[in-house]
């Protein structure tokens, strides 16, 4: 049996070229458009503007991918809210939701687990599963806005997984959340953080999209970044810094640091004058991330005057920088938390 194409991740030109080879009117691919990334349907059956016919084609011919929600964690403290959505074929991914003043902003995974094994995060532990379809991180804003209600304004590609190394899926997923006819979220409104993949964060400054690239630095010399990370070993700090230099040159758009801090770890003065040397020259936004405790890693967050001292010396030397609130921290810690217990909760039965 040939696998069905998958009609969520087609782009309008694909959409209208298969549906005219069904032998169909070009202004039908604008409806299934329509209903598939702005009225955001839950299947074929729903698209009550087609003929029944053409709707039992569609459900012969093409895969309409949705997630079904598992579990919504809601935080007591701010309303944050964690999804559990699970995916066509089993798996399960983990979303967040933050409510803001100016609408709401979703954090979505690119992959079912890492493969980049950083070793503060929760989100690589179990290994990378596979790979996320443009169709399957579109579902989880589409989801979110829907049972949330809530028009989703921003959304950041900080969930599980590593969007470089889902490279072409992102692209398209990218183009469809941003285009003509679907959400249309501008460009500017997006977020995609990387650990740091060269070659990814080259060919996204040549594609002279304006989203913001964040970079997980987390340490600003090569030694401390190759302790925290080991995807710091395959593309150096100088290599990595130089690919960002190229994306801001290219785009205009100033790169956000990551930087999770960790006690005892990379919280001293010198840490902060070395960062800063590094930020500088880019213009770079600095975001520090006090580290979420993980159960399976020992690492601690540091006392709130350290983070604000590390914050204060930055600022001093003319950094823009700023710390990430701590959202939703009564609802299962740390990203990847909620998938992981879940599956761990689901293996014992
Ligand atoms: N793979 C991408 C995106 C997913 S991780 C990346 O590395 O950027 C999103 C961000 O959360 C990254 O900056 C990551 O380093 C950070 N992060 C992961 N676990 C964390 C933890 N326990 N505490 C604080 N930040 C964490």
């Amino acid at each position: 049996m040939t696998e069905k194409t998958d009609i969520k991740s087609l782009t309008r030109e694909e959409l209208l070229e298969a549906i005219l080879a069904l032998g169909e009117k070009p202004f039908r691919a604008g409806q299934i458009y329509s209903w598939i990334h702005e009225k955001l349907a839950g299947s074929f059956e729903e698209m009550t503007n087609l003929p029944r016919k053409l709707r039992e084609t569609l459900e012969r011919e093409y895969e309409y991918i949705t997630l079904e929600p598992v579990e919504i964690q809601t935080s007591k403290l701010d309303g944050t809210q964690k999804y559990l959505f699970r995916l066509p074929d089993g798996l399960v991914i983990e979303s967040v939701r933050m409510q803001y003043k100016y609408g709401s902003s979703v954090c979505i995974s690119s992959q079912a687990g890492c493969r980049m094994g950083c070793r503060f995060c929760a989100s690589t532990i179990g290994g990378l599963e596979r790979s996320l379809r443009a169709s399957e991180m579109l579902e989880q804003i589409y989801r979110i806005q829907q049972l949330s209600g809530q028009r989703v304004s921003h959304v950041v590609v900080m969930g599980t997984g590593e969007p470089l190394d889902n490279y072409d899926n992102l692209l398209r997923f990218l183009r469809l959340l941003t285009g003509e006819g679907g959400l249309h979220l501008s460009q500017r409104n997006i977020t995609v953080s990387t650990c740091g993949i060269v070659p990814g964060i080259l060919r996204l400054a040549r594609e002279h999209l304006q989203i913001t690239l964040a970079l997980s630095l987390h340490a600003a010399t090569q030694e401390k970044r190759c302790s925290l990370m080991p995807i710091a070993g395959k593309y150096e700090l100088p290599q990595v810094l130089d690919a960002c230099r190229v994306y801001f040159e290219e785009t205009g758009r100033r790169v956000t640091f990551e930087y999770s801090l960790v006690g005892g770890v990379n919280d001293t003065k010198e840490d902060a004058r070395q960062l800063a040397r590094l930020a500088e020259p880019l213009y770079a936004h600095v975001n520090l991330i006090p580290v979420n405790p993980v159960t399976e890693r020992k690492f601690t967050q540091p006392v709130k005057k350290d983070v604000d001292n590390f914050k204060n010396y930055l600022e001093n030397c003319g950094i823009n920088v700023t710390i990430r609130r701590e959202m939703g921290r009564d609802i299962d810690g740390a990203c990847g938390q909620l998938r992981k217990s879940y599956m761990e909760g689901r293996s014992q039965c």
